[in-house]
């Protein structure tokens, strides 16, 4: 559907047609000193004022806000013209004598031009492009143009006719110089008018009209030549323009929309220039040379023209400037992660499909990265959204860092990011630097997060010729993905015969449960040990696994239990497994020898798994305190309230709980008042650099001195070298897990190392 095109009402057309073409026969063409012909044009004057009044008071009562004034303005001076005219009428058509000089009537005609300016300076203006100094240079062309036209006719003529009084010669000045005035309005208004510019058009087409005349008579009556004729119905059209104007039926959108700027109407303000130029050039063919003033006059217009043309040259070169700076950025958002700044998938598409060209052309290498983030979900549901973009683009940062100069970084969405290389060189290299780049935690909102990344690698084989962009990156998911499945944190390069289906999950997940059913599993058992006393203080029971000749650990078997349902019996097993070794190993044993077992995150809310816990501690007659629960903080994810009040029971049946592996996830030191728990075990990539980083150590510090605030045992895990043992001692933590002082061992060595046979690493 097309907009209808604004319309004046056809009876309003129709009725200004005639009235105006009966005008212009009877007022152009009649006898002007016959009286019906004067009557007729007074009356017709008359009329069109008091129809531009009506239609325009009209106006302003149908509307709001700054439009409402601008049509009474102009209603306002409509009926002042046509009470002027009034009175003008009275004296020629009822008294039959010549309107006096100055009278009652001339106050009503100055009403006119006064109240037009109003209406214009009320006229919505456009912002526009234009600058403050084009603007105000346009309104001195104008200015200047005029004063010359107005000048060389009707100003200067009147100026030099003098007038009966000073009086007499003010008003006779007021009619050229508001006119002028007038014009000058009319010439800015238009040319950055916002709104309906069709009302506006013949608004300032018949203020126009009314402006020439006036002049026109001031200047043919100060030389004494005014006969009526063509300046009355000048007169008659202006008013006639300015009825029709209110009428225009402007659709609503159309009105209130700032359109553009049609050429037109930029050349006003060199119009203005043109007819000053025009009325010049015929005074001094007439021979009326200019004056002094004139000339100077004369020379500032050109001046002001030439500065006009130097600023919008000038405009130009700064908007080209503008578009191309513009340009530059669309193009770089099309082809880049706005998060992240990083290339997007369709630029990395490109390139890789640019570089696999180059590859068929000369065989050169090229490998790509599948970087998939672990647990960014879980980042992002507790720290918030903002916390996991900021999250983001640190990442990205760390990864162009581990990159070499020539390698393509980019964010595919989510947590996904892809590395492209075809530099040559080794493409397990990047992928290490890469990962040691992503080890040090982040720290969002004072909270330290680790982040680990599952990587898939491909690498393009020199016969591997004809393979497109799109199979390498599905490639490469694939290789990212088995590597996700295989635990966190690892990295797969791609075989042929890696698939995505379920299949393998599926045949592992049976086999698994049959192994747990059979006894094909086993524990291993790492002692805690307590730096004061140097003896055993615990031992973490640790799931063990040979299928199929192949030993599968943990890491991978793990998430295979749990993504099948397995876990439930798997936890099952090892709890009553490890419970009852224990209760063997305590026997005679002086200290309570705690066992920990692990228990995977969904588990812990499992309806029964305390009910399974206390038949447990009861089938092997535990202590109170010896066994501990291992879970790690994305358990107390899923429903903290339901987890929350699972740990209180377990607490009251004398479970104690550990968190695992802190400082891998999210939480910062603060939300472990939030949790009821009994120790905090550091995980090993935090223990990984204490010796190397500060940063760690002041970590460890003010985790060791918040733990003893809450009655925490903290337990560092992972202690592989003597350095970090001296360290941890030293910073006051007693409890200690890792190869340095013992491997996870299989049940019938745990006797010996309780027996109190010391560590090597303590003494
Ligand atoms: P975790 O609970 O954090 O167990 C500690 C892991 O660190 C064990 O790996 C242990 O062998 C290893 N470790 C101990 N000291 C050192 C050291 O000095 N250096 C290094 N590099 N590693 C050390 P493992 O046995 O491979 O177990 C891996 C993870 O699998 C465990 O992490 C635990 O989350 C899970 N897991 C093991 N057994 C079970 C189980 O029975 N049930 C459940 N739900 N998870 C289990
Ligand atoms: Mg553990
Ligand atoms: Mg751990």
């Amino acid at each position: 559907m097309t907009t209808p095109r604004r319309r004046i009402p056809v009876p309003a057309l129709a009725v200004a047609a005639v009235g105006l073409a009966l005008s212009a026969v009877v007022v152009v063409g009649g006898d002007s000193h016959s009286s019906f012909v004067r009557s007729f044009n007074d009356l017709a004057q008359l009329a069109a004022a008091a129809a531009a009044a009506l239609t325009a008071g009209h106006a302003a009562l149908r509307s709001s806000g700054r439009a409402r004034w601008m049509w009474l303005a102009v209603a306002v001076g409509c009926a002042g013209w046509a009470a002027g005219e009034s009175v003008w009428s009275w004296y020629e058509l009822a008294r039959g004598i010549d309107t006096p000089f100055p009278s009652l009537a001339d106050i009503g005609f100055l009403l006119f031009p006064a109240a037009a300016g109003v209406a214009l300076l009320l006229h919505p203006a456009r912002g526009g492009r234009l600058t403050r100094s084009r603007r105000a240079l346009d309104a001195t062309l104008a200015t200047s143009a005029l004063a010359l036209v107005s000048w060389e006719t009707a100003l200067g003529a009147v100026v030099s006719a003098g007038g009966d009084s000073r009086f007499a010669l003010g008003v006779a000045l007021a009619y050229p110089l508001s006119d002028f005035l007038l014009l000058v309005l009319i010439v800015l208004t238009f040319s950055r008018a916002s709104g309906s510019r069709a009302q506006l058009a013949l608004l300032a087409a018949g203020m126009a009209a009314l402006s020439v005349s006036d002049s026109g008579f001031a200047y043919l009556t100060s030389n004494g030549t005014y006969d009526g004729g063509a300046i009355d119905l000048g007169w008659i059209t202006g008013f006639v323009l300015i009825a029709l104007a209110p009428l225009v039926r402007t659709p609503e959108e159309e009105a209130s929309q700032t359109g553009k700027q049609p050429e037109a109407v930029t050349v006003l303000p060199y119009l203005s220039v043109a007819v000053a130029g025009a009325v010049t050039a015929a005074r001094m063919l007439t021979g009326h040379p200019p004056t002094r003033g004139q000339t100077a006059l004369s020379g500032a217009v050109v001046l002001l023209i030439l500065v006009r043309q130097y600023l919008t040259l000038r405009e130009n070169a700064a908007l080209v400037g503008e578009l191309a700076v513009r340009e530059a950025q669309l193009r770089h958002q099309a082809f880049h992660d706005a998060l992240t700044g990083l290339a997007n998938r369709g630029l990395f598409q490109d390139r890789l499909g640019h570089a696999l060209d180059l590859h068929g052309r000369d065989l050169r290498a090229v490998s790509v990265l599948f970087l998939d983030l672990d647990d960014f979900k879980v980042i992002n549901d507790t720290l918030g959204h903002a916390a996991g973009d900021e999250l983001l683009v640190r990442i990205s940062e760390r990864l162009l860092a581990a990159v070499r100069t020539g390698d393509t970084v980019a964010r595919l969405g989510g947590d996904e990011f892809a590395i492209l290389l075809e530099d040559g060189g080794d493409p397990l290299t990047v992928a290490a630097s890469v990962e040691l780049a992503l080890r040090p935690a982040f720290v969002l909102d004072g909270s330290a997060v680790k982040v680990g990344a599952s990587i898939g690698l491909v690498a393009v084989e020199p016969s591997d010729t004809a393979t497109t962009a799109d199979a390498l990156l599905a490639k490469a998911d694939t290789a990212m993905y088995t590597a996700k499945r295989s635990g966190k944190g690892q990295l797969r390069v791609f075989e042929e015969g890696m698939s995505l289906t379920e299949l393998s999950d599926q045949r592992m997940g049976t086999a698994l449960a049959h192994a747990v059913e059979t006894g094909g599993l086993t524990l291993d058992y790492q002692p805690v040990v307590n730096l004061d006393t140097g003896q055993v203080e615990g031992l973490e029971a640790l799931a063990r696994w040979t299928h199929d000749g192949r030993v599968v650990p943990p890491s991978e078997f793990i998430p295979v239990a749990e993504r099948t349902g397995v876990i439930g019996a798997l936890t099952e097993w090892a709890l009553d497994e490890a419970c009852r070794r224990v209760a063997g190993w305590s026997r005679g044993h002086k200290q309570l020898l705690q066992i920990s077992v692990n228990v995977s995150p969904p588990q812990i809310t499992d309806p029964g798994f305390v009910a399974t816990v206390t038949a447990v501690l009861a089938r092997h007659r535990l202590r109170r305190g010896q066994l501990v629960l291992e879970i790690t903080e994305s358990s107390l994810l899923t429903d903290v309230v339901l987890a929350r009040g699972v740990i209180a029971e377990l607490r009251d049946a004398g479970v104690r709980i550990a968190l695992d592996d802190f400082g891998v996830g999210f939480s910062s030191l603060s939300q472990l008042h939030a949790i009821e728990l009994d120790i905090v075990k550091i995980d090993r990539s935090f223990i990984d650099q204490l010796d190397t980083d500060p940063r760690q150590v002041r970590f460890l510090r003010s985790l060791l001195r918040l733990g003893g605030d809450l009655g925490l045992q903290v337990v560092g895990e992972g202690v592989e070298r003597q350095a970090q043992l001296d360290l941890l001692r030293e910073l006051g933590c007693r409890l200690v897990q890792g190869y340095l002082l013992a491997r996870p061992m299989p049940p019938d060595e745990v006797p010996a190392a309780i027996a109190g046979q010391s560590f090597a690493a303590l003494s």
